[in-house]
């Protein structure tokens, strides 16, 4: 295509507020613009990439049976009553209303459309299993949108929903989704890495989310350098080793802690460590106050805490309710009290004598409290978040850190939708059950600027060759002078035939293209400059910046080869 012809706005300097690298260089080379907060337009470049994107993923999700439709991204209120998410989903879902005062959502994701188009045709197990996707624009009104396409709050997913009879067939579609998963990223040029995630609610390892690392990434990463061992870190397990309590039980006592509202004020205030004050919060767990105790270096896992109570409806208790509650503001609480509210104390505590914790007066502390004697611990668990450095689960070593942008994931729902929406196929004893369920998203937009995050320099944009917008850049220096332009159009027409290619004919001067060049990043660029009338031009790698002069008679044959090399 002739770039005077094609729609590219590049800009010198991009909005503040654009804090991603990717969102940046995504408006800097013209290929999105903002249409209002979390809600972009793709133009002419990025469309081509997503065509690439999707192309890829429409492959590798044939390549395992899955196929492709369309569903409505407009749905009835009556179908998320059926599942009980209308009223669960909460803010995140976009609601509106017809002229007839008829409930609608704008798709955030298709579980229930799609359980309710299975529910009605499939009737015998001989039709499983079956996997349905689709490549779609979803709404979820994100209380953050930001990162440009990282967090829209309308963005393209492809979303894919499996059904079967039993779970051999359900696992070994997992399978199959999590290898394309992998090949699909891999063939994107992105580094992603799956890591084991949390099923909320549901509980057990159903789910794998694929991360594209990079330092914008909203999820921190824990792995091994002597294992496969990745998860979420809501989901790393800490493994408890019980250390000796080496210092004697001393007496309880009552310390007067004015202005301490915080575990690192108090440790600064008794000039203790960090580690041996206990931190005291209460939770409402389906309505019931509950208190969980952690050491004070450690960070409750509210993650965690869902899938140990079995239920997704945990949430902290308010300032009022706590001093309702046990007559002290937050910042004074501890485990010494004459009501019946059960404790629950993370495994590290185990190790600790004489623990600091609040008197549930404002204003004062205990010191040398200790379980037996003073208090009862209900239950101990694993209730936090492993810290760097700690011994992982698989025993493999040490916890590394990294930070990872979700671009999919994959889940084993089981029969969550089916049984509430009523979905059930005839099994081989003509008896009938509910469908096993599976569901794997791809964020498709959020993808194409994850592997901008990962594949740029200084000067732009890097395309991996699989998604580039064009293959090769051919620009003319000068289109005034007729030896250039005549080469040009030329040259055109001959790399046509073996490459995408997009022709820089604009009445440019030679720095604005060549800065627009770097901003685009196609994987090869030829340009004719002032060696033209000797038929020579210059040809360059956009990823390792090699360049070397080239006859016309050889070019094509030489770019082919050059093109070959990129990755
Ligand atoms: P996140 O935790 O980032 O909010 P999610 O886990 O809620 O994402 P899913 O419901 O798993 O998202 O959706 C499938 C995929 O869609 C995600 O893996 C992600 O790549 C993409 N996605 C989700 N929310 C957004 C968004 N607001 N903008 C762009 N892509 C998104
Ligand atoms: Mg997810």
């Amino acid at each position: 295509m002739k770039q005077s012809k094609v729609f590219i706005p590049t800009m010198k300097e991009v909005p503040a507020g654009a804090e991603a690298l990717s969102h940046r260089l995504l408006l800097k080379a013209g290929l999105i613009k903002q249409s209002t907060s979390g809600i972009y337009s793709y133009l002419p470049l990025a469309t081509r990439v997503l065509n690439n994107l999707e192309a890829i993923i429409r492959e590798e999700m044939e390549s395992i049976d899955a196929v492709e439709i369309l569903m409505p991204a407009l749905q009835q209120a009556e179908l998320w009553e059926e599942s009980g998410r209308w009223g669960s989903y909460g803010a995140e879902l976009m609601r509106l209303t017809d002229r007839h005062g008829r409930e609608f959502a704008l798709g955030p994701t298709h579980e229930e459309v799609v359980t309710s188009i299975v529910r009605d045709e499939l009737k015998s197990y001989k039709q499983l299993p079956l996997t349905l996707f689709q490549i779609q624009s979803k709404y979820r009104d994100e209380k953050r949108p930001r990162f440009g396409l990282l967090r829209g709050r309308e963005f393209i997913m492809k979303d894919a929903y499996s059904f079967h009879v039993d779970e051999e067939s359900l696992d070994a579609t997992y399978q199959d989704m999590y290898e394309a998963y992998k090949r699909i990223f891999s063939r994107s040029g992105i580094n992603a890495r799956p890591v084991l995630a949390d099923s909320g609610a549901i509980g057990g390892n159903h789910t794998h989310e694929f991360m594209a690392l990079s330092d914008i990434g909203e999820d921190t990463i824990v792995y091994s350098e002597n294992s496969d061992y990745a998860a979420n870190i809501e989901k790393a397990e800490v493994l408890y080793e019980p250390n000796e309590k080496h210092q004697p039980v001393e007496a309880l006592a009552k310390i007067e802690t004015p202005n301490v509202h915080t575990a690192q004020e108090l440790a600064d205030f008794l000039d203790r460590p960090l580690d041996e004050i206990t931190k005291s919060m209460i939770f409402k767990v389906d309505g019931e106050f509950i208190m969980i105790l952690v050491r004070g270096h450690h960070e409750i896992n509210d993650v965690k805490l869902k899938s140990y109570f079995e239920t997704d409806n945990i949430e902290l208790a308010t300032q009022s309710e706590i001093v309702n509650l046990l007559g002290a503001n937050p910042g004074s609480l501890g485990p010494i009290f004459e009501k019946d509210i059960k404790i629950y104390a993370d495994n590290a505590l185990q190790d600790l004598n004489n623990i600091v914790v609040g008197a549930n007066e404002d204003g004062y502390h205990l010191v040398n409290a200790n379980v037996g004697r003073d208090f009862n611990v209900d239950a101990y668990g694993d209730f936090r978040f492993i810290l760097e450095g700690e011994p992982l689960a698989d025993g493999s070593g040490k916890a590394h850190f990294a930070e990872g942008i979700e671009v999919g994931q994959v889940f084993k729902l089981g029969t969550k939708y089916s049984e509430a929406m009523n979905a059930t196929i005839l099994d081989n004893q003509g008896k009938a059950k509910p469908l096993l369920m599976g569901c794997y998203g791809i964020g498709v937009s959020r993808t194409l600027s994850a592997i901008v995050e990962q594949n740029n320099d200084d000067n732009g944009i890097i395309w991996p060759k699989s998604v580039a917008p064009f293959d090769l850049h051919l620009i003319t220096l000068n289109p005034k002078k007729d030896e250039q332009r005549e080469l040009g159009d030329q040259l055109y027409a001959s790399l046509k035939n073996s490459f995408d290619v997009l022709y820089d004919d604009r009445k440019e001067r030679a720095g604005v293209k060549f800065n627009d060049a770097d901003l685009i990043g196609l994987p090869v660029r030829v340009v004719i400059g002032k060696n033209a009338a000797e038929g020579i031009v210059e040809v360059k790698r956009r990823d390792t910046g090699e360049s070397e002069d080239v006859h016309v008679d050889d070019l094509v044959d030489y770019a082919k080869a050059l093109y070959e090399k990129v990755k």
